[in-house]
């Protein structure tokens, strides 16, 4: 049985009964899929127990509508973490996790200038803020991030050395549909055409042309390209299909 939990209150009270077990911590913004199970399941691997949080953090959007737009399938979510063994699941509400309407905020000076946090200003200092927020509430021994979200995997990272968090921050692979579209919750608004066109862009990153080539073919078949960049060892990329935002990296050899 999974166990929720909507007070922080009371997971605090349980936690204090945990002792020496570890705890594996994977936070989401639901919608989840078999990329977010990937990281339940690493974490199941490695700590006593597995404890998921759903939150979608209103401060890392830096768009109302794509706020208003995630989608929320709250119960899906919890039959498929119960499925895969997860032990906790949080539930905390906005309220309850900004007792300071975010004045209090983390920021970084460095990596959340440029590229994510060049064309979505402010939204790294949302995401460390609530990182913080969940670390410190569920003292993970480890945490868990997808490398889709590579520059946030290294924020957090580069967050967690700074203030010397005892917490163990792990990044997983990213998990792919058959044709290489890196899964996300934003591709569930995609239409079915655009889903198709979808898979041009892994194939692009992939392909070993230049960053500007990839771009110029992105756009050439109906993308909008916010950047394509080699940085990090990594090569990545953000695009548009319509009003739909798409983010995927792979490793630079
Ligand atoms: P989100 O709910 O989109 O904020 O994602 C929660 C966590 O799942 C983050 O650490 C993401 O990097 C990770 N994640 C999302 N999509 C994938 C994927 N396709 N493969 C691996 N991890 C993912």
């Amino acid at each position: 049985m999974m166990n929720i939990v909507t007070e922080i209150e009371t997971w605090r009270v349980i936690r204090g009964q945990f002792g020496q077990r570890t705890v594996g911590l994977v936070h989401t913004m639901g919608n989840l899929h078999a990329g977010h199970m990937s990281l339940c399941q690493r974490s199941k691997q490695e700590n006593d127990l597995t404890v998921a949080a759903i939150f979608i953090n209103p401060t890392q959007f830096n768009q109302a509508s794509d706020f208003e737009k995630y989608p929320r399938t709250l119960e899906q979510d919890r039959l498929l973490l119960e499925s895969h063994g997860v032990d906790y699941l949080l539930l905390f509400g906005a309220d309850k996790l900004y007792p300071d309407h975010f004045q209090v905020q983390i920021t970084e000076t460095e990596i959340s200038k440029v590229l994510e946090g060049e064309y979505r200003p402010g939204h790294f200092t949302g995401m460390l803020t609530i990182v913080l927020k969940f670390l410190n509430i569920v003292q993970p021994t480890r945490s868990y991030y997808g490398e889709k979200d590579f520059q946030q995997l290294l924020l957090i990272r580069k967050m967690a050395q700074a203030l010397f968090l005892p917490v163990e921050i792990i990044g997983c692979p990213t998990v792919r549909a058959d044709d290489e579209v890196a899964l996300s919750s934003r591709n569930n608004r995609l239409t079915p055409e655009q889903r198709e066109m979808a898979r041009h862009f892994p194939r692009l990153l992939q392909s070993g042309l230049e960053t500007s080539q990839i771009a110029e073919k992105l756009k050439a078949l109906g993308f909008k390209v916010d950047y394509i960049a080699d940085l990090w060892q990594r090569r990545l990329g953000a695009v548009w299909l319509d009003d739909v935002r798409l983010i995927d990296n792979i490793p630079n050899n």
